[in-house]
C-alpha cells in the first residue's frame, strides 16, 4: 500500500524558502508504521518550527484546521499544517492531539502559503503569523463563558438549514416553537429577545441554524447609479479589459474624482462572477461610510466589516463567514488582509499611501504590500487607489510594474478643486496661532452660513509648557519627550503622549522658582478656545483622538456636521481622511511647517499627502472651496506644488531627492531595534549584531547603531541599527543569514526586533 503524505509546506528541514502546495505521493519504503498519523502543528511561539502530535483520525481534509494540543501542562490552539507518517522524535514521546475543530472549514491552502511568504519576508515565526491571522477569539481554547459574553447585539435570521429545522420544532417545546415561528416570519433583533430566548438563540447559532445580520444590511433602498464621467469610463474600461488575473493597478485620482464609484463598478463585475471582494481602508472611522456605500449599491450581497474595534464575538463570526465563503464583500482595516477568502476575485486598497497600513508592533507588515503579494499568488487583480500615492507605488507605476490609471477632475460637474492660498506668517503674524487673513475668512464663512475646518495636527491645549523666567520646558521623567499641556474639567494636566504619564502642573518652576509658567504653542484645545473667544456665537466642534475615542463618537460628530449643527471644526488628521463634508468651504491649516524640518526623510511626503487630503475636504459639492495655509516658507516647493494640485510634480521631485540620497524606494532597508533599561545593554547588543553582520560580507551597508528618534520611552532606551541594500533580494539574503546569528547573541535584558521596510525611525 502506498502511503501519502500531504504536505503543504516542506517541513522536515523546515527550509524557509520552499513552499509546496501539492500532495506528495510517497513510496512505501519511507513509510514506517502503517496507520499512524503525525500531525505537524504550528503554535503561536517565537520559534520557527512545528510541533508533532499523534493524530489517529486526522486526514488530508484536516490540513489548515485549528487543533487543540497539550503543551507542557497547558492546552494551546494551533493550526494543523501537515500530516506525516514519521517524526524526528521517538514515537512514544509524542502526545495525541486533544481535538480537531471540524466545526468550521480549514484555513484555505493559499492562506497557509501567504503565511509562509509573509513570515519569510518579515522574518517572523510561522506559528506566530498563523495565530495573528486568526481572530483573537479563535486563538484561545474555548471557554463557554467567553463565547457567551461575546455574542453581538445584532439581528438574527434563520439559515437554510435553520429554516428546515425550525419548521420541525415539536409543539411540546412551547417556548422554542414560539421563537421558531417568530423567526420563520421575520428576522429578530437580539435586543428584543428575553433571556431564555437568548439562551436558545445561542444554541441555534452554535448549530448554524441562525446567522447574524448587521444593522446596516437591513435592506437599504437600492440606489441609482450615476452615469460615469468620461474619465471614470476610461478607467473602468481599462480595468475590465485587463481581465480576471493578476494585475496591479494604481489609480491616482484627485480628491472627489469618484474613485469609489470606480471601485463599485468593478466590484459589481467581480460579484456577478460569483467571487469575493476584499476592500481595505486605513482607518476604522472610514469603515461605516464605505460600508454604507457598498450596502446601498449591493443590498442583496452579504458584506462584513472587520476591524479591531469589533467585539470578539462579532469578529469571530464575520471571519468565519468569510472563511465559509458566505461573505461576498469583506471591508476592513489592515488586519483584514489576512481574511480567508475561498472565492477571492479582487483586492482593493483605498488610500493606499496611508501609514496606517503598516503595523507598528509585533510583525511589522505592510498590508498594502501583502495585498499585492496575495493578489499575485491568487492570480487576481489588485487595485491601489489614492490622491497622493506612496512614492514606492508611484515609482512602481512609472517603471511599469503597476498599471497607472488617472482621474484628474472632480466627478461632480460643478465641483472644482479648491483654491490654495499661502499666508505668509512672517508678515501676517499669528495671534494665538491664527493669522488675521484666516480669521477674516472664518468670519465670512460664518456670515454666509458655510462651514469651516481649522486643521492642526496637535491634540491637547499646548505642545509644551515652559517657565517664562528661565525657559525651562517640562519633560517626561520617563521619556525623551516634552509633556503636553491638556485641559480637562479638573483643570490643566501635563500628559506624556508616549507613556501616558499624567501630572498636575507645578505652581512654580522647579529650576528657578518663578511662578510665571506658560503654555507654549497651540494644540486643538487652545485653538478651540481662541476661536470661541473670537466668534462667541459660532458652534465649534473639536475632532481629535481625545474627543473621538469613544466608540461611535466619531460617527455622531460626523452626523452633527452633516446636519449643519456645526460652524467650525477644529481637527487633527482624523478629520482629513476621506470624509465628505458637503457644506465645508474653508480649510485653514496651522503648524504644517514643523514637518518640513523633521529629521524623518518621509515627513515631507506625509505632509504633502495630509495637506492634499485635508484640502480635498473643501468644496466637495456645489460650493467652491478655499484652503489657507499659514506658513513661514510660502516659496517652499512642497507648498508650491500643493498650490498647483500637482502631485506628479511633487512626486518626481521627491523621487529625485531620494535617488540622490540613496533612500527608499531606491534602496531596501531593515531596521534592527533594541531596547533596554540600560542604554549600554541596547548599544552592546547592536554593536555585536553589527560585527556579526559585517563578518558575513554580503555587500549590504550596516550603519552605526544610533538612538531612535524617541530615544527613551517609559524608562527604556531605544536604539537602532539600519541595514541598507540596493535591492530587496540582496537584503533578504543577508537577513536570512544574519538572523540566526542574532538569535545566538547574548541579549540580557534587551528586547529586540527586526523591522523590514521600516516606516518610522
Ligand atoms: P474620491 O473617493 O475620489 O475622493 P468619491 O468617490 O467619494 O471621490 O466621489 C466624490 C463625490 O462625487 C461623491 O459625492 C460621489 O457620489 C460623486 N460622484 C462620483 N462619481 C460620480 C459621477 N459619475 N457622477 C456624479 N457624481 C459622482
Ligand atoms: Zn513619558
Amino acid at each position: 500500500m502506498v502511503h501519502r503524505i500531504f504536505l503543504l509546506i516542506t517541513l522536515s528541514s523546515f527550509d524557509k524558502s520552499d513552499v509546496l502546495n501539492t500532495e506528495l505521493p510517497v513510496s512505501a519504503e519511507s513509510a514506517t508504521t502503517a496507520n499512524v498519523m503525525i500531525a505537524r502543528v504550528a503554535l503561536d511561539m517565537p520559534l520557527d518550527r512545528l510541533f508533532d502530535y499523534l493524530a489517529l483520525d486526522a486526514d488530508a481534509d484536516d490540513i489548515g484546521r485549528r487543533v487543540e494540543v497539550p503543551f507542557g501542562n497547558r492546552r494551546l490552539i494551533g493550526v494543523l499544517v501537515a500530516l506525516a507518517d514519521h517524526s524526528g522524535l521517538p514515537m512514544e514521546s509524542l502526545k495525541p492531539l486533544h481535538a480537531i475543530d471540524r466545526g468550521s472549514p480549514p484555513l484555505p491552502a493559499d492562506l497557509l502559503v501567504l503565511a509562509r511568504f509573509v513570515c519569510d519576508y518579515y522574518h517572523h515565526a510561522f506559528g506566530a503569523v498563523l495565530a495573528m491571522m486568526l481572530p483573537p477569539a479563535l486563538r484561545r481554547t474555548a471557554t463557554p463563558a467567553r463565547t457567551r459574553k461575546a455574542l453581538p447585539m445584532l439581528a438574527y435570521r434563520l439559515t437554510a438549514i435553520g429554516r428546515a429545522e425550525a419548521e420541525r420544532v415539536p409543539v411540546r417545546f412551547t417556548a422554542r416553537k414560539r421563537l421558531a415561528e417568530r423567526m420563520l416570519a421575520a428576522e429578530i433583533p437580539w435586543a428584543s429577545c428575553s433571556a431564555s430566548d437568548k439562551a436558545v438563540l445561542r444554541d441555534w447559532l452554535e448549530h448554524a441554524w441562525i446567522e447574524p445580520i448587521s444593522q446596516v444590511s437591513q435592506m437599504p433602498p437600492q440606489e441609482t447609479m450615476p452615469a460615469l464621467t468620461d474619465e471614470q469610463e476610461t478607467v473602468v474600461a481599462a480595468l475590465r479589459a485587463a481581465g480576471n488575473r493578476f494585475n496591479a493597478f494604481l489609480l491616482h485620482g484627485v480628491t472627489g474624482s469618484g474613485k469609489t464609484e470606480v471601485y463599485l463598478r468593478w466590484v459589481a463585475d467581480v460579484l456577478s462572477r460569483g467571487q469575493q471582494v476584499l476592500v481595505l481602508v486605513p482607518e476604522i472611522h472610514l469603515t461605516p461610510q464605505l460600508t454604507e456605500r457598498f450596502t446601498r449599491r449591493f443590498p442583496e450581497r452579504r458584506l462584513i466589516s472587520l476591524h479591531s474595534n469589533l467585539a470578539a464575538g462579532e469578529r469571530r463570526i464575520a471571519w468565519l463567514e468569510a472563511l465559509a465563503g458566505q461573505a461576498d464583500i469583506v471591508l476592513g482595516t489592515r488586519l483584514a488582509i489576512f481574511t480567508p477568502l475561498p472565492r477571492l476575485g479582487l483586492i482593493i486598497v483605498d488610500e493606499e499611501h496611508d501609514n496606517a497600513y503598516k503595523q507598528m508592533e509585533g510583525m511589522r507588515y505592510s498590508a498594502r504590500d501583502v495585498a499585492v503579494w496575495r493578489a499575485r499568488e491568487r492570480g487576481v487583480p489588485v487595485l491601489l487607489g489614492s490622491a497622493t500615492p506612496a512614492l514606492e507605488s508611484w515609482r512602481n507605476a512609472k517603471e511599469g510594474r503597476y498599471h497607472l490609471l488617472g482621474l484628474s477632475k472632480r466627478a461632480h460637474a460643478e465641483a472644482v478643486l479648491p483654491k490654495v492660498r499661502l499666508i505668509d506668517s512672517r508678515t501676517d503674524r499669528p495671534k494665538l496661532g491664527l493669522t488675521s487673513v484666516l480669521l477674516t475668512a472664518l468670519a465670512e464663512r460664518l456670515q454666509r452660513g458655510e462651514q469651516s475646518l481649522v486643521f492642526i495636527n496637535r491634540r491637547g491645549y499646548a505642545p509644551s509648557m515652559l517657565c517664562n523666567g528661565c525657559g525651562h520646558v517640562f519633560s517626561c521623567s520617563r521619556c525623551s519627550a516634552h509633556l503636553v499641556l491638556h485641559r480637562s474639567r479638573q483643570g490643566y494636566r501635563l500628559v506624556c503622549h508616549h507613556c501616558g504619564l499624567i501630572a498636575r502642573p507645578p505652581e512654580a518652576c522647579p529650576e528657578c522658582g518663578n511662578l510665571d509658567l506658560r503654555p507654549a504653542g497651540q494644540g486643538t484645545q487652545r485653538i478651540e478656545e481662541t476661536l470661541a473667544e473670537q466668534f462667541p456665537t459660532a458652534r465649534i466642534l473639536r475632532i481629535d483622538r481625545d474627543t473621538a475615542a469613544r466608540k461611535g463618537a466619531f460617527a455622531a460628530m460626523r452626523e452633527q456636521v452633516e446636519a449643519r449643527e456645526v460652524d467650525i471644526m477644529v481637527g487633527t488628521q482624523i478629520v482629513a481622511k476621506g470624509h465628505d463634508f458637503p457644506h465645508l468651504t474653508l480649510v485653514g491649516v496651522i503648524g504644517a511647517d514643523q514637518a518640513l524640518v523633521s529629521p524623518d526623510f518621509r515627513a515631507s511626503e506625509r505632509l504633502f499627502a495630509q495637506l492634499m487630503q485635508v484640502a480635498g475636504r473643501a468644496g466637495r459639492a456645489q460650493h467652491p472651496g478655499e484652503v489657507l495655509i499659514q506658513t513661514q516658507y510660502p516659496r517652499h516647493p512642497l507648498y508650491q506644488a500643493l498650490q498647483r494640485h500637482d502631485y506628479p510634480g511633487f512626486a518626481e521631485a521627491a523621487l529625485r531627492e531620494r535617488r540622490g540620497a540613496d533612500f527608499p524606494p531606491y534602496a531596501s532597508q531593515a531596521l534592527l531595534r533594541a531596547e533596554a533599561r540600560e542604554e549600554e545593554a541596547a548599544l552592546g547588543f547592536l554593536l555585536a549584531a553589527r560585527e556579526a553582520g559585517l563578518a558575513l560580507q554580503t555587500g549590504v551597508v550596516l550603519f552605526d547603531p544610533v538612538a531612535a528618534l524617541m530615544a527613551r520611552v517609559a524608562n527604556r532606551y531605544r536604539m537602532q541599527l539600519l541595514v541598507q541594500a540596493s535591492a530587496r533580494q540582496r537584503l533578504q539574503q543577508f537577513l536570512g543569514h544574519w538572523l540566526p546569528q542574532l538569535e545566538a547573541l547574548p541579549a540580557r535584558g534587551v528586547k529586540w526586533s527586526l523591522d523590514v521596510d521600516p516606516m518610522d525611525y
